[in-house]
């Protein structure tokens, strides 16, 4: 695919046609240059991901995420309008190598869906100026096969989140009353589980090296929400049924309800009281115990303190507290 075609714009499922080259914004807040919010080498992803200080995960954060979740633990630079800078291809080049000088595992691409273009031309750019680790697609999950086939080839991880599943009673790709409330794309499950199995198609199951890095594959990442929102019984099944036994699989137990409690829609409260509070031991037990009744035995799971310990704050010269 000719890496220039996303104008007009359709590389996440929005498909909102702004022609981002001629200086229209989309949906996202993307335009025609990279917005970076933020740059650091992160401890606290998938073990294989971070692997062990002083190395961690070269991570990129991006601004303009093409999601609109309500309890965004990146809200500050994913539903902030004008945070971060807005660089080059050329410059996000040279933040690439200087992340894997300073000891990074990975480069960590987070929320890249709309600059796919653009950070094709930087991995060009890097690789033949010697970047060698491994390129990690840190996404919503809310991707066009469009944005993959761009992508195909330069990423050799895919860390995409499946946030929920397609609700039984709806036909596949009707509008999830649900997923927008919650996500802001109510045909969320359906471009997500198309992309998930194109990123299998591309990279296969998840390899990790001697020294307990990945090297390649897909890892997808379910955030287990309060009051069963994000119907985990169903993702897990999808996931069993669509991607095999074999796959890697990150469940977690992070939600957080501080910037919903600070920032929401009461709306949002009224509609899913379990989002004002944080998930429960016995409501992570239960996901887990079907995780391993439907054989999804290689999965990373997390204490119920990385809640806390895993919040960012972008505001802070130390944007993790671990
Ligand atoms: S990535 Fe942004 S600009 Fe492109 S289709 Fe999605 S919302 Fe629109």
């Amino acid at each position: 695919m000719n890496k220039e075609r996303h104008r007009p714009c359709r590389l996440c499922g929005h498909k909102c046609l702004a022609d981002r080259t001629a200086g229209q914004v989309g949906r996202c807040g993307a335009g025609q240059t990279i917005g970076l919010a933020q740059t650091l080498l992160h401890h606290g992803e998938e073990p294989p991901i971070s692997g062990r200080p002083p190395g961690g995960s070269g991570t990129i954060f991006f601004t303009s995420c093409n999601l609109a979740c309500a309890f965004c633990q990146n809200w500050q630079i994913s539903q902030t309008p004008k945070v971060g800078v807005q660089i080059e291809p050329q410059d996000l080049a040279k933040i690439m190598l200087q992340l894997e000088d300073s000891g990074a595992y990975n480069i960590n691409l987070v929320s890249p869906t709309p600059y796919v273009a653009q950070i094709a031309k930087a991995l060009e750019l890097a690789k033949n100026q010697g970047l060698t680790v491994p390129i990690v697609y840190n996404t919503g999950g809310y991707d066009s096969l469009r944005a993959l086939a761009i992508m195909e080839g330069l990423v050799d991880i895919y860390l995409p989140d499946v946030k929920i599943a397609q609700d039984p009673n709806l036909n596949l790709g009707d509008p999830d009353p649900v997923a927008m409330r919650l996500f802001g794309a109510g045909d969320y499950p359906y471009v997500n589980q198309l992309a998930l199995k194109e990123m299998l198609r591309q990279t296969g199951h998840l390899v990790i090296n001697k020294s307990g890095l990945a090297t390649k594959g897909l890892l997808p990442r379910h955030l287990v929400l309060p009051d069963n929102l994000a119907r985990t019984d169903l993702v897990l099944q999808w996931i069993a049924e669509n991607l095999g036994q074999g796959v890697y699989l990150s469940l977690m137990a992070q939600y957080h309800p501080n910037h919903l409690l600070k920032h929401g829609d009461p709306q949002e409260f009224r509609s899913f009281p379990g989002l004002t509070r944080p998930l429960s031991v016995r409501e992570y037990e239960i996901a887990m115990n079907l995780a391993w009744e439907l054989k999804l035995e290689n999965a990373f799971v997390q204490d119920l303190e990385s809640a806390v310990r895993l919040v960012p704050d972008f505001q802070k010269p130390e944007v993790f507290d671990n």
